[in-house]
């Protein structure tokens, strides 16, 4: 497969591979080990620390660009989600990537295709109550790409921490063989996680969107203390959100970090998580404690 150039500068382009067969070409031209960095565009700081973690412990690395449409409910902003192919690709270039692969649609779901990948309760609970058949969409791409790509070793976001344990409950339930990897979430400096629906934030929302951040940080900072009672932990949490009136609190969880079964003590890896509602846009983050 021949590199595609594209316009827009003196980078000489990106190797992109879009359908079945390139992918599968280009694949086996790829030495080992192979990283995959699955994302949905709009590439952000903090999807390069991915890529560059990726970089730094694989012989290879392959990005994948594909909205998916199964991850997103009716009324969801699949439609408006920010799609900026030309500059991810120049992006992936530069962060020294190897493969592009950026299918549409039919690609990746064929024409009358049913078969979708139930994750089970970690799906059905947080994210997965809010969002029902979120996870299933996830764990359904994921297993696809991890199929056409054979990684073997895929790298994941904490920001999306409920994402990466579906994953890893997906992937050694069907004793898929890749690693998983998640990195920390990375923020801009006011503490609010880089995501690619920032973009939506009216600036007065952008200047409240810290909260979720100062939440987390207070609960983290409490566990620290030696707070152990989950209640006064989430109390924590809601009473700093209650402190921005613009931030509706959806929910706010501390669970077990393997099952996600919400806490009543936390005596061993559990996650603060949080999902906050704007006039704009909703809102995720989550901090690792224990
Ligand atoms: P997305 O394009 O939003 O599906 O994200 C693709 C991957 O990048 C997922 O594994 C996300 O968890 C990860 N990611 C998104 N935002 C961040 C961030 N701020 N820090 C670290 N990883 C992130």
């Amino acid at each position: 497969m021949e590199a595609v150039p594209h316009p827009g500068g003196p980078l000489r382009g990106v190797r992109v591979a879009s359908d079945r067969a390139s992918l599968a070409a280009a694949r086996a031209t790829l030495a080992s080990p192979v990283g995959l960095v699955p994302t949905m565009g709009a590439l952000h700081a903090g999807h390069l620390a991915l890529i560059e973690r990726a970089r730094r412990e694989c012989a290879s690395v392959v990005v994948s660009i594909f909205v998916n449409p199964t991850q997103f409910g009716p009324g969801e902003d699949f439609e408006r989600y920010p799609r900026t192919l030309e500059a991810d690709l120049r992006a992936c270039e530069t962060s020294g990537v190897d493969l592009v692969f950026a299918p549409d649609v039919a690609t990746m779901y064929p024409p009358g295709h049913t078969t979708s990948v139930d994750p089970g309760v970690p799906g059905t609970v947080l994210e997965g109550a809010a969002r029902p058949g979120h996870f299933r969409g996830v764990a359904t791409v994921v297993t696809i790409l991890f199929d056409l790509v054979r990684p073997d070793l895929a790298y994941f976001g904490q920001k999306d921490g409920q994402q990466a344990i579906v994953v890893d409950r997906v992937v050694r339930d069907l004793g898929m063989p890749v690693g998983l990897v998640v990195v920390p979430t990375v923020r801009d400096p006011d503490g609010l996680a880089l995501s690619s629906r920032n973009a939506y934030l009216t600036p007065a929302e952008r200047a409240s969107a810290p909260v979720l951040h100062r939440a987390l940080r207070a609960a983290a900072e409490a566990f620290e203390r030696g707070e152990r009672d989950a209640g006064r932990l989430r109390s924590l949490m809601r009473e700093v959100l209650s402190g921005e009136p613009l931030a509706r609190p959806d929910y706010v969880s501390v669970a077990d970090r393997a099952t996600l079964e919400e806490l009543a003590t936390v005596d061993g890896p559990a996650l603060l998580s949080l999902a906050v509602r704007f006039p704009s846009v909703r809102l995720i983050d989550c901090w690792p404690i224990g």
